[in-house]
């Protein structure tokens, strides 16, 4: 089944169940406590929080998902990109969790038709009821599995909703890892869908398990997150997310601008490097459409970054000439019929993509002549990369610290990220003082000004309709 008949049967069968077919929202999420859109349920904060009323309570979508806390995974494991579309559907104060597992139950294995024998699940660990649900649909007591706070509870932003979830894992078989279930391995038993049960409120904490619950929600609602990605890999018999249909042209492209063809699933640095290529192109491609354009931080630096690593990696491809324009337009004419944003700013994400692959190239050379070096000579004395490396690498030659450490670590070394970060944090307290002594009084003014557009809105300049004596 192709990717296109995969978002319309899962489209189709919960609108069938009277779901309203809702379109993604944007990848600049409107919410000030996230960065990117990183699941479906982001836009739907609101009715769960009961902030606002839906219109109706039950929605289903496909989003549009840009996840770089992954970014290292890409390449390393099959199952993890850094952009990616999530099949969701969604009760807002409607159905819970027995429709949930149900419905979720009936299409994979009804009308997507993968092998109930290779489907196992997760409950969160005093999930009673969830289980008996999932036996009941006849899933064996051996492939239900419980798990604790950092896999099977779900939250979003802080403060935010959340709650216990189910996932639904297929097994791949044993070429991808070991035996035992999705509690031992993800790689091999890989999780294409998560439901959540929302029904708490997150306070602050130290980490994901590590956060205390404030409250219940006005209602219980149901979120799930299906991977578009991870199922047409199955669907399509691929050993990763780079083989789909979704962005295989773009991967044939890499292959052939590098003269050389991707060895396969083999864990070498080479086929890291054509998936890396490959995931990135898309996810720039998708960033620069949905307005974020290269920067020194937020979502400017992720996106740079983004691109700094593909070039990297083509480079070590002996992809010589620029390889960003032609593979980012890859992507928009792979995936422009099903998000017609990508083709309307087709022009933009050229120019973006080409400007910044010549100023990076220039430093590239370069900085890459150092960094090999420093590698050659951490890796004869047994020693890992310094943090003052890293940093020149960053300071001078644009290196973001992940291609860096990504570097390092394809030669078997670590970084010293601590010190690069007390490094980096010096550079910029001094570089925020020497601004302040420069133009205090500016700012000053400028933060006032701030001040006032927050409490009084824009206005309207009424001056040639009326004049001071009407007012
Ligand atoms: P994993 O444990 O494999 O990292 P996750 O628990 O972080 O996945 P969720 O946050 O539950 O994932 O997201 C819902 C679904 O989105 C997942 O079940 C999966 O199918 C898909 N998904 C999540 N992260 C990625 C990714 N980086 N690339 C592709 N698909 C993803
Ligand atoms: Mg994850
Ligand atoms: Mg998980
Ligand atoms: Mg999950």
């Amino acid at each position: 089944m192709r990717s296109p008949d995969i978002r319309s049967t899962f489209l189709d069968f919960f609108s069938a169940r009277d779901h309203r077919v809702v379109p993604s929202g944007p990848l600049i999420p409107d919410d000030p406590t996230l960065l990117l859109t990183a699941a479906g349920m982001n836009q739907f904060k609101p009715y769960m929080l009961g902030e606002r009323v839906p219109e109706h309570r039950r929605a289903t979508s496909v989003q549009k998902c840009a996840r770089t806390s992954d970014i290292d995974n890409v390449g390393r494991t099959t199952r993890h990109t850094t952009f990616f579309e999530m099949l969701g559907n969604f009760s807002f104060g409607d159905y819970f969790k027995q429709e949930a597992i149900g419905w979720a139950w009936e299409l994979l294995t009804g009308h997507f038709g993968l092998d109930p024998d290779r489907l196992w699940v997760t409950v969160y660990s005093d999930d009673d009821e969830a289980e008996r649900m999932w036996r009941r649909l006849g899933v064996p007591g051996e492939r239900v599995q419980r798990l604790g706070m950092a896999d099977n509870y779900w939250s979003m932003g802080v403060p935010g909703p959340c709650g216990p979830s189910s996932e639904l894992h297929y097994d791949r078989g044993p070429s991808f890892g070991r035996e035992g279930g999705p509690a031992v391995d993800g790689e091999r038993y890989q999780e294409i869908w998560n439901l959540v049960f929302m029904q708490n409120l997150r306070g602050e904490g130290p980490s994901k398990e590590g956060y205390p619950i404030v409250g219940e929600l006005p209602a219980r609602n149901i979120d799930t997150g299906l991977g578009l990605d991870r199922l047409a890999a199955i669907l399509q018999d691929v050993d990763t997310l780079c083989e789909t249909d979704l962005v295989a042209p773009t991967f044939r492209l890499a292959q052939e601008l590098a003269g050389r063809a991707y060895p396969g699933r083999d864990g070498s640095e080479e086929s890291v490097s054509f998936r890396v290529v490959t995931d990135h192109a898309r996810s720039v491609a998708f960033l620069i459409a949905d307005g974020v354009l290269p920067g020194k931080d937020g979502r400017g630096y992720v996106l740079r970054r983004l691109m700094r690593r593909a070039i990297r990696h083509a480079r070590t491809l002996g992809i010589d000439e620029p390889a960003l324009p032609a593979l980012t337009a890859s992507v928009i004419d792979n995936l422009g019929p099903a998000w017609p944003e990508l083709e309307r700013r087709r022009e933009l994400v050229r120019q973006v993509v080409a400007a910044e692959e010549e100023a990076f190239d220039r430093t590239l050379r370069q900085g890459s002549r150092l960094l090999d070096g420093a590698i050659e000579r951490a890796r004869r004395s047994g020693s890992g990369l310094s943090g003052r490396t890293a940093f020149e690498l960053h300071d001078t030659y644009g290196f973001p610290i992940d291609l860096t450490v990504d570097a390092a670590r394809s030669a078997g070394l670590t970084v010293d990220e601590d010190a690069f970060g007390e490094l980096l944090e010096r550079q910029q307290r001094q570089a925020k003082e020497a601004e302040r002594d420069r133009k205090g009084g500016a700012v000053a003014r400028q933060d006032a000004y701030r001040r006032i557009v927050a409490r009084h809105g824009l206005t309207d300049f009424v001056g040639y309709d009326r004049t001071r004596a009407d007012v």
